[in-house]
């Protein structure tokens, strides 16, 4: 069992309880829509409701981005769970290509719609051995023949792939903006609001139910949980982060990935640097923990910033949260119960996909035909 320290205060984006949160359900309320889980993909779930002209009913069982959408690395990046080339190879050229352009539209869309919360910087890949800098070259050389954005880039911290379309975000603030505009545009939103029944016509919650027509539950960790259904498809993980102090802004341009998405960090605009990693060493004793900072993998996270980012300032935060990975690395799309359709398990790559899948998903709510991206993930289910 591995040791759980005590977490600094909040990750360091913000504690998602330590604002006002809208007041938890009571009673029963009627809506077209009921969306379970308002993270980043809850959200955009909700504003795609709105935009329809349904009425919809958002519910969270703790406050606005309680799980991963709150407490991630912030990353912006195109495409799915696996570099471009693999991807190609996994999931074929097609379906691969398909993917990584309505990502591309993702990307564009969430800098629209969340000014200066997302920054487009891009990101930087750099390899850790000789046999990641000849899959950096194919991933290069895959993007380059589709026509994606990329280049041989270069990094304070080591050369590799640069990907311009990628970016950032503030993660925490981003939800809070999002549910702030969905309360503003006629959305009724409850926190400290768990389902704890969930039919396609009726979600019940501890104090009151929400009566609708049908239900998009978007839950990225735990999801296995909520629905036992997918939990042949769907397995959570933990992944734990630490920041530092504030150091000389400007030190490291754009998020850098390392070590084959193993290692993530970014200097945030204040200067504090947040880093992420360790699954390559202790990924099997992460399964299934609870979000809490595991003293071995925080006491390597130190040590590995100090070597890889060569950052010595005093750690500020550390935090945890959990996600759930699927074997193919695409998402769970699925109408895991008559007018229940689940979205989750984003293989941690759910910052840009979560959300479009989780309108895709809202537009078959409504009855509408499945969007593209919906065919593409799951065309066993959506073709
Ligand atoms: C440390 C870390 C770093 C990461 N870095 C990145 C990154 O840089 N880029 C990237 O793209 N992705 C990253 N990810 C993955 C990314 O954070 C997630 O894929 C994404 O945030 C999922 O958002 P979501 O809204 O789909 O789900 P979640 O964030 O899981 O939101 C689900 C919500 O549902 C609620 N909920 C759960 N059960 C119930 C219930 N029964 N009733 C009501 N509500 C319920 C939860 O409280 C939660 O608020 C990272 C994840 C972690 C943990």
């Amino acid at each position: 069992m591995p040791r759980v320290i005590e977490a600094l205060p909040a990750p360091i984006w913000g504690d998602p309880a330590g604002e006002p949160n809208p007041p938890a359900l009571q009673g029963e309320v009627d809506a077209d829509i009921c969306v379970v889980g308002l993270g980043g993909s809850g959200l955009a779930a909700v504003g795609a409701a709105l935009d329809a002209g349904a009425s919809v009913v958002g519910i969270d069982a703790g406050p606005i981005a309680a799980g991963a959408a709150g407490r991630n690395g912030g990353f912006l990046l195109a495409g799915g769970a696996l570099f471009h080339h693999a991807a190609v190879e996994a999931w074929g050229e097609e379906r691969a290509v398909g993917i990584y352009e309505e990502s591309l539209v993702e990307l564009d869309r969430l800098a629209e719609e969340l000014g200066p919360i997302a920054r487009r910087v891009g990101s930087l890949r750099i390899p850790a051995s000789d046999a990641e800098t000849e899959d950096c070259a194919r991933q290069l050389a895959a993007l380059e023949r589709h026509g994606f954005p990329a280049r041989a880039g270069d990094g304070p911290t080591g050369a590799g792939v640069f990907i311009p379309s990628d970016g950032s975000i503030q993660p925490l603030e981003r939800c809070r903006l999002l549910a702030a505009r969905a309360l503003d545009r006629g959305a009724r939103l409850h926190c400290d609001t768990p389902a704890v029944g969930l039919a396609g016509d009726r979600v019940t919650t501890p104090a009151g139910a929400v009566r609708c027509r049908a239900v998009v539950v978007c839950v990225d960790g735990w999801l296995e949980r909520l629905l036992p259904e997918v939990a042949g498809q769907a397995r959570s993980a933990r992944l734990q982060m630490v920041a530092t102090a504030p150091v000389e802004p400007g030190l490291i341009p754009c998020p850098v990935y390392d070590n084959w998405g193993y290692e993530y960090w970014q200097q945030l605009p204040g200067g504090s640097v947040a880093f992420g990693g360790g699954r390559g060493i202790y990924g099997d004793a992460e399964w299934g923990q609870e979000a809490e900072a595991g003293a071995d993998v925080q006491a390597w996270l130190d040590r590995r910033m100090r070597e890889r980012v060569g950052v010595d300032a005093p750690i500020t935060h550390r935090w945890a949260g959990v996600i759930a990975y699927t074997d193919d690395r695409l998402p769970v799309f699925a109408e895991v119960r008559s007018g229940v359709i689940a979205v989750g398990a984003y293989s941690g790559h759910g910052n840009v996909l979560g959300p479009a899948t989780a309108r895709a998903a809202v537009a078959i709510a409504l009855g509408r035909a499945a969007p593209r991206l919906a065919r593409l993930l799951r065309p066993e289910h959506w073709d």
